[in-house]
Order: structure tokens, then C-alpha cells, then sequence
């Protein structure tokens, strides 16, 4: 059996595999520092030791689980982040039960992505009708894009605001941008180095960093859970890369016939079974390729092009379909892709690959 190597920063099992795993640290680097018979550092500890600089890593259920009913003991402010481009993808389940009563605070991030002329007070009325129907009742919804320097200062007075003294708990799950924003909160709050300290959580294997508020409290990051509904983790990075959005999205309107489909990349298919001629919207990365095609040759169109003329594609995974009566404005949502707009009234069916979200709820825009 291999020898067991543990980081001496977290005390995490040192593995090569999985770059968001706690432990992480690529083989080649691995090698050398033993050969220099140097300390054992895994990545995320290197970073967070020499820059400052935080890591995304992500946790089990279970050990996420514990982690929330850790901090349901405490009597602090939560702040949980969650991706307003992938709601559903980024709400956490029973949040409001396991936090123990304590206030938790909502940050949307990656505003950036949404259509500019969508109202900010829109925006949050939405996020407080769906925070809601999560159970959750959150004191306060910030709107923030975590690259905005502004947002940041703003994020951390409203912290200063709601947290009357306490430590300050940062949740959310993987991908939401909670390491940006936390990266941005290091800069902000200290701007100097070496102000970044880990610790345990009692009775857990799992770190926690601590930056410093003032002399008796902390903002506490925790590690992400994986949601498995969200596209990210079907997808290696490049493709990754090539669906999430970077900037405003430009809404793209297909003036469609019933029994017509429209191809997301190879992600994803949207047919438009029966109903009036309307305008369907499709708010998705600016760069993803959308084909249109007739219902009745889609299926062998597909076979023909997936990972050509249609990228990307989930390899391994076939694309299960949904059907919808749609009665009013709705959007179809592809869990971490985008979502496409029917004005209704329509029957129509979406694809994705099996284990991805798809959720219909009342248009955004
Ligand atoms: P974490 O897993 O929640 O810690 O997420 P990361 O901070 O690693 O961010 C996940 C991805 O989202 C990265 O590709 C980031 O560049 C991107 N991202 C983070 N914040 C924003 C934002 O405010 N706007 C946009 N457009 N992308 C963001």
C-alpha cells in the first residue's frame, strides 16, 4: 500500500486527482518537494501561505452537513452566496433549518451576466420570492458581482451592519463564486499580508480560514458542496469555460413554429411541440452556438452532429426529455446553462443530460 501523506497545513490526505478535493497537489509537484525534502504543503495551504489567497474546495454531504449544524451552534451572522444566473444550482437545502435561527444574509452574485435593463429592484423582489419558497428569510439581498470593487465595499457594510459584533460564517456551494468574492473581502478588509489563519472545525478533518474583523471576531470561509444537479460538474474545464457566461448575455429571440427545435450546443434541445407561432428567447453564454431544426429530423440531426456542428457534449450521457403545458410568461431552465423564455400559451420539451437540473418557474425578464 502507498504511504499515507497528510498536508501539514489542513492535515488533509495529499491526492493528485481532484484539483477541488481538500488535499489536492499535482503529482509533479508532489515529487519534487519530497526529493528537496521539503514540507508538505497541499495547494490550497501553498496559496493560502504565501498569497493569501484562497482555493475553491468542496466537501461530502455528510461533512457539509456537520459543518452547518457547527456553525447552527454559534451564534453569528451566515452570509450565503448564491449564483443568480444558477439559482436552483445554488440553493442550499434546509439551509434555514440547520443555521439555528441565526440571521443569514443572501448574496446574488454575478449580476454581470444578467441583461443590463433588468431592474435592481426587480431583481431582489424575484430573489426574495424564490429565497422564500427555499423556506428562506433572509435579512438582507445584496446584488453582487464579485469582480466589482464597489459591490465588495458595499457587501462588507452591509456585513458590518447585520453582523452587531458576531463572527461572520460564508456558505454556499461550489462554483457560485464565493472564493472570488472572499479573494476580493481579503483585499478590502486588510490589504496588507499574512492576515489569514486556519483552524479546525472540532471533531472534523475540515479547515476552516479565518480572516480577522476586529480583536474578537472573524469572517469564517467554509469549503463548498457540490450540488450534483448543476451542469459544472458534467463538464471539463474547457467546456466549462465555453458555456458560463464572462459578460452581459444578449438575449437571443427565435420566432418559432410549433415543431421546431432549437439545439443549445450539445447540451441541450428545446422543442417547441404545439401552440401559436411565438418569439422564444434564449438567454444562455453569448458564444454558445444555437441551431435551429425541424422536430420531426431533430433526433437523427443530433445523432448526425453531437460534438461537431453541436458543442459541447456530455460524453456518455444521454439527453432526457421533459414536457411542459406552459400557460403563462415562463422560463425553461437549464440548471447552470441558461434558460430559454416562452411567452406561452405552448406545450414544449426540454433535454438535458441525465442528473441536471431543469426547473420551470415564472419568467426573470
Ligand atoms: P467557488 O467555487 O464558489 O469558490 O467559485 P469561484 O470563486 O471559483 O468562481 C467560479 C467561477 O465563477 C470562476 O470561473 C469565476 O471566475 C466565476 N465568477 C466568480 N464571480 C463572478 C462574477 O461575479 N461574475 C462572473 N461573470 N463570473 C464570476
Amino acid at each position: 500500500m502507498e504511504e499515507e501523506i497528510r498536508c501539514i497545513g489542513c492535515g488533509a490526505r495529499i491526492q493528485a486527482e481532484d484539483k477541488e478535493a481538500l488535499g489536492f497537489l499535482p503529482a509533479s509537484a508532489l515529487k519534487k518537494r519530497l526529493e528537496n525534502d521539503e514540507d508538505i504543503y497541499c495547494q490550497r495551504c501553498f496559496r493560502l501561505r504565501h498569497y493569501n489567497e484562497i482555493v475553491p474546495t468542496s466537501l461530502t454531504d455528510d461533512d457539509f452537513l456537520r459543518l452547518l449544524n457547527e456553525i447552527g451552534q454559534e451564534d453569528a451572522l451566515i452570509v450565503n452566496v448564491v449564483d443568480i444566473f444558477d439559482f436552483n444550482g445554488s440553493i442550499i437545502p434546509g439551509l434555514h433549518r440547520l443555521t439555528g435561527g441565526n440571521d443569514v444574509l443572501l448574496v446574488a452574485n454575478k449580476k454581470d451576466v444578467l441583461p443590463h435593463s433588468l431592474k435592481a429592484g426587480k431583481l431582489k423582489a424575484w430573489l426574495k420570492g424564490e429565497a422564500s419558497e427555499h423556506g428562506l428569510k433572509p435579512v438582507d439581498i445584496l446584488v453582487t458581482s464579485a469582480k466589482n470593487k464597489d459591490d465588495v465595499s458595499e457587501l462588507m457594510e452591509a456585513i458590518e451592519h447585520y453582523r452587531h459584533g458576531r463572527d461572520v460564517y460564508v456558505v454556499g456551494v461550489t462554483n457560485v463564486g464565493k472564493s472570488t468574492l472572499i479573494n476580493a473581502i481579503i483585499k478590502n478588509v486588510t490589504g496588507s499580508q499574512d492576515v489569514i489563519t486556519t483552524s479546525r472545525f472540532p471533531g472534523t478533518t475540515l479547515d476552516k480560514i479565518e480572516i480577522p474583523l476586529d480583536d474578537d471576531s472573524q469572517l469564517i470561509d467554509t469549503p463548498g458542496i457540490i450540488h450534483r444537479g448543476q451542469m459544472a460538474h458534467y463538464l471539463d474545464k474547457k467546456d466549462l469555460d465555453l458555456v458560463s457566461p464572462k459578460k452581459e448575455i444578449k438575449p437571443r429571440t427565435f420566432q418559432l413554429n410549433p415543431e421546431q427545435t432549437l439545439f443549445l450546443g450539445g447540451l441541450a434541445r428545446f422543442d417547441f411541440i404545439s401552440g401559436e407561432k411565438q418569439g422564444m428567447t434564449a438567454f444562455f453564454e453569448n458564444g454558445l452556438s444555437i441551431h435551429r431544426t425541424k422536430l420531426a429530423g431533430a433526433d437523427d440531426f443530433y445523432e448526425k452532429h453531437a460534438g461537431e456542428l453541436l458543442q459541447p457534449v456530455v460524453e456518455g450521457r444521454k439527453l432526457l426529455r421533459k414536457e411542459f403545458s406552459i400557460k403563462e410568461k415562463s422560463d425553461i431552465v437549464y440548471s447552470g446553462l441558461g434558460w430559454v423564455r416562452v411567452s406561452g400559451p405552448a406545450v414544449v420539451a426540454a433535454w438535458l443530460p441525465e442528473g441536471v437540473d431543469l426547473v420551470v418557474r415564472k419568467a426573470l425578464i
